[in-house]
């Protein structure tokens, strides 16, 4: 075989090979690098090059046509390929770039309020509107705020009923006195008083005191952790007359309806008189049922007119100034609004039952 004819061969085998090659390419950087083996300066065809220089002069135009074909068909064969495998890699991308329209969308949930805290808030801000003040104290106690100022001395029977968690005693320098969380929001009346007094005003004095209370108790309607909110209000000539006057709008506020209301007689250390309040339960409408058990009355909280150790104990006059009083449980009252069973499902934490309640 003659070198221009062997020349002609390899120039058809090398164009034959790559054209099988770029056909196989699976992407534009292997097309890329294919370009470079067979066209680039140290390519394939560059090598078959080589041999012209050993031919004869004359032959040279003749196999330089044969390679310049060979250039254009297997640039011209990239080019072809470069292009479909674009079409292809761009039909790929929309097909893994499509969106199902139909599919449910990633809602994002959003927390609420504890209904507990709601009811709070609910509770503090009817009082607020009806301009009683609002005011906070320590939740842990001494004894004096606690029981003492309230008519409840060391030896009074109500200070057992008050199942009291005692906390270590609190030395401060000389002094130390027994502490203890406290077990009603009632030592905020004396805290307000007090401070009111030290201010240098005069009655009259609305308060409204939301916050915890403890008392050593558990079972499906207690709980050592609770909320009330106690209200007073003490001027020249409180009666029960407006004692009543607040409950009822009170309650038919917090239950967004008008709801009956009844006193019944009865003790507490820091009241006198004092009553236990009923409403009209709010279930049957006085009919009679299971919640009520068929009374038709539901007790809501307990009142009074504050007595008057209690007012002389922080310095008011109990001879000018008569006040009421009043504690309400905030977890009864919303399991109440609620259709809540259990107390318990306030603080065992069920993001279910949280949930349901939260708004
Ligand atoms: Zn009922």
């Amino acid at each position: 075989m003659s070198e221009i004819d062997s020349l002609k061969a390899q120039l058809e085998s090398l164009q034959s090979e790559a054209l099988e090659s770029f056909a196989l390419a699976a992407s534009l950087s292997e097309l890329q690098q294919l370009r470079v083996n067979y066209l680039g300066k140290k390519g394939a065809l560059t090598e078959v090059l080589k041999g012209v220089g050993k031919l004869p002069p004359q032959e040279r135009p003749v196999i330089g046509q044969h390679v310049n074909a060979t250039k254009t068909a297997l640039a011209a064969a990239l080019d072809g390929c470069e292009a479909s495998l674009a079409v292809k890699a761009k039909a790929e991308r929309i097909e893994a770039e499509r969106i199902d329209v139909t599919l449910p969308g990633r809602s994002s949930t959003s927390g609420a309020l504890h209904p507990v805290q709601q009811g709070l808030d609910e509770m503090t801000a009817i009082f607020s509107q009806m301009g009683f003040a609002v005011a906070e104290g320590p939740e842990i106690e001494n004894e004096f705020h606690n029981f003492d100022a309230l008519n409840i001395p060391p030896e009074h029977p109500a200070r057992a009923m008050h199942d009291t968690f005692f906390v270590k005693e609190f030395a401060e320098g000389e002094q130390s006195e027994p502490m203890l969380l406290r077990t009603h929001t009632s030592p905020v009346q004396i805290r307000a008083m007090k401070r009111f007094l030290e201010e240098g005003h005069e009655p009259p004095l609305a308060v409204v005191a939301p916050g915890r209370v403890y008392r050593c108790d558990y079972d499906v309607t207690h709980s050592p952790m609770f909320h009330q909110v106690e209200v007073f209000k003490v001027d020249r000539d409180v009666s029960m007359a407006h004692l009543k006057g607040v409950l009822k709008h009170f309650l038919s506020t917090y239950f967004e309806k008008e709801v009956s209301i009844r006193l019944r007689p009865h003790y507490f250390p820091f009241t006198e008189p004092s009553a236990e309040v009923d409403i009209g339960c709010v279930f049957c409408a006085g009919k009679g049922c299971r919640i009520c058990k068929g009374s038709g009355w539901i007790e809501v909280l307990g009142s009074g007119m504050i007595h008057p150790n209690v007012l002389r104990s922080v310095g008011i006059d109990a001879e000018a100034f008569s006040g009421f009083a009043f504690g309400l449980g905030v977890e009864r009252l919303v399991m109440l609004k609620k259709g809540i069973p259990d107390l318990r499902l306030f603080f065992e934490n069920d993001v279910r039952f949280l949930r349901r309640m939260g708004s």
